[in-house]
């Protein structure tokens, strides 16, 4: 079995999704679940419009409810349905806006939003795109059982920030989902939207939709059945060595170890939250990045673990401060370092890199952390200098501080670029470093080319 799940981008016109249903139907011998989001842009639009509909602004609120009618209707033309399906789609698209129109009026009237509204109001998006994607898949053949997500997605009733339960969605696989399945129809379900123990609709959190993906291949897994992948469609090639925008010779990781990836996620590569996936991966479900637009590349894997060492891929991270922290008289008294990180922790900064001297503690920030608050507050006891306009770059990879000449071979690289600052990570995923931030490009460029493009040569 396989889930695909496809983003916003992915079903983001009626001609996408037109090509999400030939991609299905190209792996139905694998037995796949689909799980979509909405289409690209819409939950941002649903989310103005509860916004509108709050401020009593009527008719923002109806001029949002029409654009997206439009939206939709036009995907629907594009879809190429039978008159029969086509006509049935409109009308439930009708329905579902006059349900928001319902909604919105409510919210307009009482001039009251709860998450909960929020909620009801957000789960359109998905609704409306599970609805077009059942209907193109039918339109080529395939059999297709269309599940609201709110019948398996069993969460707590924290709106707008659902908590799942995976034990009752194990059970929920077993009796609404596996069945499906064994009738020879393909699942087609909405990702994001679940429901809370009172049947109130709930929402998992802005991007929930990898998150649904994740905990539909454990609950399935969990039930019993074998999951081979979890497939994550976007509209990028999966994770690269390093941002292409900055090394136009990055290039694809095949396969990556769950810690790798949060390193990286942590780092800035937005292509999946890893808490996302961590439902599969925890199960030894591999979860698969793959581009849409171009599926013949062969994606990114994210497992547990991958084996072997060495350098997986580079990041970098800019808008970052420096506060050097020295007091040649207390550094290595008892307690000096707690002193120190409570400042960090009464002005709610999270600190960054660390590193310790003979005289100093060096540590770095977001350059938007309360920085004259920390200084103020430091000055009481040390003495503390500010370097801003700072990059941090982390090499990310396996087994780095046990593989010989990683470091020897980064600082080699950089040459004559100065380095502010260095933490060989707690973690044997990473090595991270702190340039000055207009030095940052030239560093990555330059140990892309002897980490990665060296051994190819
Ligand atoms: N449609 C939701 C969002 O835009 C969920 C998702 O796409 O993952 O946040
Ligand atoms: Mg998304």
């Amino acid at each position: 079995m396989l889930v695909m799940k496809f983003g916003g981008t992915s079903v983001g016109t009626g001609e996408r999704i037109a090509g999400v249903a030939e991609l299905v139907a190209s792996r139905l011998a694998e037995g796949p679940f689909v799980v979509v989001s909405a289409m690209g842009g819409v939950t941002d639009a649903l989310l103005a419009l509860s916004r509108a509909a709050r401020e009593g602004d009527r008719t923002g609120a109806a001029t949002a409810i029409a654009t997206l009618g439009e939206k939709h209707r036009t995907a629907v033309d594009a879809l190429g349905l039978e008159d029969g399906a086509a006509g049935a789609l409109r009308e439930e698209i009708s329905r579902e806006l006059a349900r928001l129109e319902g909604l919105a009026t409510g919210v307009a009237l009482l001039g009251e939003l709860s998450a909960r509204t929020t909620d009801a109001i957000c789960a359109a998006g998905e609704l409306l795109s599970t609805a077009l994607t059942a209907a193109a898949l039918e339109k080529r053949g395939v059999a297709v059982a269309r599940v609201d997500p709110r019948e398996w997605m069993a969460t707590d009733a924290s709106h707008g920030a659902a908590t799942p339960d995976e034990a009752v969605l194990a059970a929920k696989a077993a009796s609404r989902l596996l069945p499906e399945r064994s009738a020879g129809r393909v699942v087609v379900t909405g990702g994001f939207v679940g429901a809370a123990p009172d049947g109130s609709t709930t929402t998992l959190g802005r991007g929930g939709s990898d998150y649904s993906a994740a905990l539909l291949g454990a609950a399935l897994q969990d039930a019993g059945a074998s999951v081979e992948a979890i497939e994550i469609w976007t509209d990028v090639d999966g994770i690269l060595t390093a941002d292409p925008r900055v090394v136009p010779t990055a290039r694809i990781v095949s396969e990556v170890g769950y810690a790798e990836a949060a390193e990286l996620a942590f780092f800035g590569a937005k292509v999946l939250h890893p808490a996302t996936i961590r439902p599969a991966v925890a199960r030894g479900i591999p979860v698969r990045v793959k581009n849409t637009f171009r599926p013949q590349a062969p994606g990114t894997t994210v497992r547990a673990e991958v084996p072997g060492a060495g350098v997986m891929a580079l990041a970098m991270r800019t808008g970052v401060a420096a506060l050097f922290v020295g007091n040649p008289r207390m550094l290595l008294a008892h307690g000096y370092a707690a002193r120190v990180f409570a400042v960090f922790e009464k002005h709610a900064a999270p600190v960054d890199v660390i590193a310790t001297s003979e005289v100093s503690i060096s540590i770095t920030v977001d350059a938007r952390a309360p920085i004259d608050d920390l200084v103020r507050d430091l000055s009481e006891f040390a003495e503390v200098s500010v370097l801003g306009d700072l990059a941090v770059v982390s090499v990310v990879g396996r087994k780095l501080r046990s593989t010989p000449r990683v470091a020897a071979s980064v600082f080699a690289a950089l040459g004559d670029i100065n380095v502010v600052l260095i933490s060989q990570g707690a973690s044997e995923t990473n090595l991270t470093f702190v340039v000055q931030a207009p030095d940052a490009s030239e560093a990555l460029r330059r140990l892309h080319r002897e980490l990665f493009e060296k051994e190819a040569a």
